[in-house]
């Protein structure tokens, strides 16, 4: 008798229904998996063979062959350990066939109990548009896979407790439906953060725009301080927004901890990180490679301390993802593309001994020009604001205590005006710094004065097209800020005050 039980596999973020189907015939006893299945679902065998045992069932004298269908799809992980053993026990007669609006996954510890799987949220949608009516996961999913609306989601601890469910003995609850997280009592805040009011300027514009920021300046003037305080002036993850980072996550086996965070995702990769850790590639033999860093910081902020001392090649991989917002990944094992839009924060140090520009540096002017011209022009030309970093003044920090700085929600509100201006004019998702070219003189109107100084600095700082498009995005940003429709003479001389490497580089 063949059986026939319904799971779900993960491709990149995206899940897919597969049916187990097994099937038990006469000749030596053994149990054959096919349907491509790799590593950790070739194994799954002698889990499932211990976790039946453990749960009192007899193992079927016959040969059993499992097969798990679409039959042309690489199968990976740990999520099939469950339906194999429910469709093998239903196909030898232990259980009753599970029920067919039902999509079941986890991995089976060899004691019957169930063990969290990657991806859960994203199999859990894909079992809910696939029409069914429930979805069973491992207990330890079940925070992620709730997300999942439209599908009754029913957290299972271990097999015993399923069975009993599955026959009637005892009913599981569904879970309910998630509450958004609460922020946790706020520990990152702008208001920590003496003085350095022209880079908490800047990096406001950035928050308000989207807008890629480069943070330059001498070691101890507290750019890593400002730029992992940066998610708290960002505005909130709407809901879709949540849901496409809990299925990122999730991807890695950390839905639940994505699940239950407010903040967006803060991410902060060694400049020794290779090109595969930052844009995803690694991963186990057979299977699809897995997301890097560039895509856990989706929807959040991507932070890349000591700019220039990262590997070129390594930066090189950025230049697609800041472009079009997602990374295509191509190994021997498949191919995948991952969301990867994200606000990157670069800081560096002015040249090699840091001190550049402060009277102190000991560089050559040879030497300092060597050290900027590490960094790829082609991702210098996706960063909008470069920023200069002073030293913390004394008066700030003599000031500490007295003064109050002003905090991240504060800095926030203005964001939040900021941005609903835009989306007011531009439609969602549709940021100053993402405005295509064609769009920039229909929404960056600029006074006859603006006009006439843009003119003029156009000459004097030698700007290229792309400079000066990004000159004007900036532009608008500050004019957002200051509500002002039309971009007035002010606003582009302070978007104007951005391009601090291009001067360097043309002293
Ligand atoms: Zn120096």
């Amino acid at each position: 008798m063949v059986s026939r039980v319904f799971s779900a596999g993960l491709h990149g973020i995206d899940g897919y229904i597969v049916t187990t189907e097994c099937f038990l015939s006469g000749g030596l006893p053994r149990l054959d998996v096919v349907g491509l299945p790799t590593g950790a679902v070739a194994e799954s065998g002698e889990r499932v063979r211990a976790a039946a045992k453990a749960c009192s069932f007899d193992w079927p004298v016959s040969r059993v062959t499992v097969n798990l269908a679409p039959a042309d799809t690489k199968k990976a992980g740990t999520a099939y350990d469950l339906p194999i053993l429910l469709a093998i026990l239903a196909a030898a007669g232990e259980i009753n066939a599970p029920p067919q609006d039902t999509v079941f996954f986890g991995e089976l510890s060899l004691t019957g109990a169930l063990r969290p799987v990657c991806g859960a949220l994203s199999m859990a949608i894909a079992a809910r548009d696939a029409g069914f009516h429930t979805v069973c996961v491992p207990a330890q999913n079940a925070a992620e896979a709730a997300y999942a609306t439209g599908i009754s989601v029913l957290p299972v601890p271990d097999l015993n407790a399923l069975l009993n469910h599955l026959s009637g003995r005892a009913t599981l609850p569904p879970c309910e439906a998630p509450q958004p997280p609460q922020p946790a009592e706020q520990a990152l805040d702008f208001s920590h953060v003496m003085g350095q009011h022209a880079v908490k300027r800047a990096l406001e514009i950035a928050a308000a725009g989207g807008h890629n920021v480069l943070l330059s300046g001498p070691p101890g003037s507290g750019k890593s301080m400002l730029a992992k305080r940066f998610s708290s002036i960002l505005p909130p993850l709407s809901d879709a927004e949540r849901l496409e980072v809990i299925r990122v996550w999730s991807a890695v086996g950390r839905g639940q901890e994505a699940a239950v965070r407010a903040e967006r995702p803060f991410r902060a990769p060694h400049h020794s990180s290779s090109a595969s850790a930052l844009s995803g590639g690694a991963g186990t033999a057979g299977r699809l490679p897995l997301p890097g860093e560039i895509t856990l910081a989706h929807r959040g902020v991507l932070f890349l301390d000591e700019l220039p001392e990262f590997h070129r090649d390594v930066l090189e991989t950025l230049r697609q993802p800041l472009e079009d917002g997602q990374v295509t990944i191509s190994r021997v094992a498949g191919q995948v593309t991952y969301p990867a839009s994200f606000q990157l924060i670069a800081a560096m140090n002015p040249c090699k001994c840091g001190w550049y520009g402060t009277g102190r540096c000991t560089c050559s002017k040879a030497s300092v020009q060597q050290y900027l011209k590490r960094l790829s022009g082609p991702l210098l030309d996706r960063i909008d604001l470069q920023v200069a970093v002073q030293p913390v003044e004394y008066a700030a920090l003599a000031a500490r205590g007295k003064a109050e700085e002003e905090s991240s929600a504060e800095i926030r509100a203005r964001v939040l005006a900021a941005r609903d201006i835009q989306y007011q004019r531009q439609g969602a998702d549709l940021c100053n710094a993402l405005l295509p070219p064609p769009q920039l003189a229909a929404h960056c109107p600029l006074t006859e004065q603006a006009s006439a100084m843009f003119a003029a600095a156009f000459d004097r700082l030698g700007l290229t097209a792309r400079a000066h498009d990004r000159v004007l995005r900036v532009a608008r940003t500050v004019a957002d800020l200051a509500a002002s429709p039309l971009i007035q003479a002010e606003h582009l001389a302070e978007a104007l005050q951005y391009r601090s490497l291009d001067r360097a580089a043309a002293d």
